[in-house]
């Protein structure tokens, strides 16, 4: 099934110089890129990027909590606190002032099962749970831990889209409702 994605090449992707390697890794794969696009992205189009929903600050908030746990640390002792919900609100916040520190590539990527086939080359959110044979995993090294003590979410170089509704969402919100 032909799908179309949203990708954003994140600021630490453009600073360490990987745009090239990663776009590479999409096109060996088969994917198109039909759209493209650098910039510097705003804080209110960041807000509205990253759902603003207890669902999703849950979801972010437990990610957290299992990769402490998986290291045997004590969320609490970074965050002062261990409801997901409250560790959700915090990263975003983090979130909206990672991905406006510098700029970035965003991409709208087509091809086979893009949506679920760009997640699984990304990897896991968490770079050093991911596989060292996707993105993530290649390029990065960093935690949940090591970034919560620095007061920032993980550097994990790229989003891609979810799901399908999300991916709708995502390409009109980034590049106009005529690219979805
Ligand atoms: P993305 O939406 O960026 O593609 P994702 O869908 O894998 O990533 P989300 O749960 O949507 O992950 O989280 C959005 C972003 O928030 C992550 O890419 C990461 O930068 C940051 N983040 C998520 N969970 C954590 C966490 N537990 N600790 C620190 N940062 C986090
Ligand atoms: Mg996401």
């Amino acid at each position: 099934m032909l799908e179309r994605t949203l990708v954003i090449l994140k600021p630490d992707a453009v600073q360490r110089k990987l745009c090239g390697k990663i776009i590479s890794i999409f096109e060996e794969a088969g994917f198109n890129i039909v759209d493209a696009k650098f910039t510097h992205a705003s804080k209110e189009l960041v807000e509205r990027h990253y759902p603003n929903n207890n669902k999703w600050y849950t979801s972010v908030g437990n990610k957290s909590i299992t990769n402490y746990q998986e290291q045997g640390l004590d969320i609490k002792n970074t965050m002062g606190t261990d409801d997901p919900l409250e560790i959700g609100k915090v990263v975003k916040k983090w979130l909206v002032e990672y991905m406006t520190s510098g700029p970035v590539l965003a991409m709208v990527l087509e091809g086979n099962n893009a949506i679920k086939n760009v997640r699984k080359m990304c990897g896991n959110t968490i770079p050093s749970s991911a596989e060292p044979s996707t993105i993530r995993g290649r390029f990065s090294i960093d935690s949940s831990d090591m970034a919560n003590s620095e007061h920032r979410p993980v550097k994990n170089l790229i989003h891609a889209s979810g799901e399908p509704d999300e991916a709708k969402y995502e390409i009109a919100l980034w590049f106009g409702s005529e690219s979805v």
